[in-house]
């Protein structure tokens, strides 16, 4: 079954959108063009971003190159080594923390310019620059178990935004089960760590996403969208099965497969083979849950689902440095990391919409 779609741009030449003898920006190295004439017609819109992208990788390969040079110590000091000896403990130690610094506003510029929305609501992130900011984002994570930056609250909008549903899911279980647990050690550098994998996202939403106040909002939001494109793709099987008159010949199986939003749905061929009585079971049940933390949410925080119905976009460009729970600033920084997935799924808000109507 082929990929769902993602709503990101894949590579392409910036101008034209052609796909072959693409040539990368060397600058940012974030975009493609198809040739020397497109790249100086694109010039003066793309100059911003591709400037400040250089700027702050080159800062981040500085402090990558400081701490991989570091003198060696002995016994107190890291030394060179500290990728190895210090993964997992890198906020921990002191040398390390101009490094996370950097790389973390590396990709937070690389988002920012080429992974994003256009400001109108329109998704503009490149397929490329997003999957780059994620793969940098997990290693932090890695490098640092404890994450004092909160990355763990950006990953999972990366994760939708490129389709990758499975695995935002895993990820933020883990982070409300073993993650949650008060025993847990985050000391300890053994396994253990993120390991959820193949969690079933149809199952009933956990108690750590229902609690309401002190809530992981940007996880929750994260969930509540898995949870409504697995809505869409139900809705969308029975209204074909419906509009074929009752079952789904499965030449057509492909094709509809082929539109599905939800990379959970997609790699589920036995719900396609439901009846229409299990799939109708199936959407109450997934409206349950979608309703579940659309209010837990509500309840953490009054301003999210206000903001994210109204402009999604401008909420999330009013990035604070500092909020408190169950703020407007909390609520626009959580916006800020999941509007692209939002936006990218073609009727997404239109669900919650239909929740707030029939509160
Ligand atoms: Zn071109
Ligand atoms: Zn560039």
């Amino acid at each position: 079954m082929s990929a769902p779609h993602t709503g990101l741009l894949p590579r392409g030449c910036e101008v034209c959108s052609k796909k072959e003898g693409l040539l990368r920006c060397s600058g940012c190295q974030s975009v493609w063009y198809c040739g020397r004439d497109h790249q100086v017609a694109d010039r003066p819109i793309h100059k911003t971003g591709c400037v400040a992208v250089k700027k702050a990788r080159a800062a981040y390969e500085r402090e990558d190159a400081k701490l991989r040079n570091l003198p060696d110590e002995g016994e107190r000091g890291w030394g060179p080594d500290a990728f190895e000896k210090g993964a997992g403990r890198f906020w921990g130690i002191v040398e390390t923390r101009d490094y996370m610094r950097a790389r973390h506003h590396f990709v937070d510029t690389v988002l920012l310019f080429f992974g994003g929305t256009n400001g109108e609501n329109r998704v503009v992130g490149r397929v490329d620059a997003v999957r780059l900011a994620l793969d940098h984002l997990l290693d932090m994570i890695r490098l640092s178990r404890g994450d004092n930056m909160g990355i763990r609250h950006i990953v999972p909008g990366l994760y939708l935004a490129l389709g990758r549903d499975q695995e935002a899911y895993d990820f933020m279980k883990w982070y409300a089960t073993t993650g949650a647990s008060s025993t847990y050690d985050w000391g300890n550098m053994g396994p253990g760590f993120l390991d959820v994998e193949g969690a079933d996202a149809l199952e009933a939403p956990l108690e750590h996403w229902l609690r309401g106040r002190f809530l992981q909002v940007s996880h929750v939001a994260a969930v509540t969208l898995i949870k409504v494109r697995v809505l869409l793709d139900l809705q969308a099987i029975q209204n074909s099965r419906t509009a074929l008159g009752g079952t789904i010949p499965t030449e057509i199986t492909d094709d509809i497969c082929g539109k599905l939003v939800s990379s959970i749905v997609a790699s589920r061929p036995d719900i396609l083979r439901n009846d229409a009585q299990q799939i109708q079971g199936l959407i109450q049940r997934t409206k349950d849950h979608i309703r579940q933390l659309y209010e837990s949410i509500k309840k953490s925080n009054p301003h999210f689902w206000e903001l994210m119905l109204d402009d999604p976009d401008a909420a999330g460009m009013n990035r604070p440095n500092m909020f408190s729970p169950g703020s407007k600033e909390e609520a626009c920084l959580t916006i800020g990391y999941s509007c692209t997935s939002w936006l990218a799924t073609k009727g997404a808000i239109d669900v919650i919409r239909g929740l707030k109507e029939t509160a």
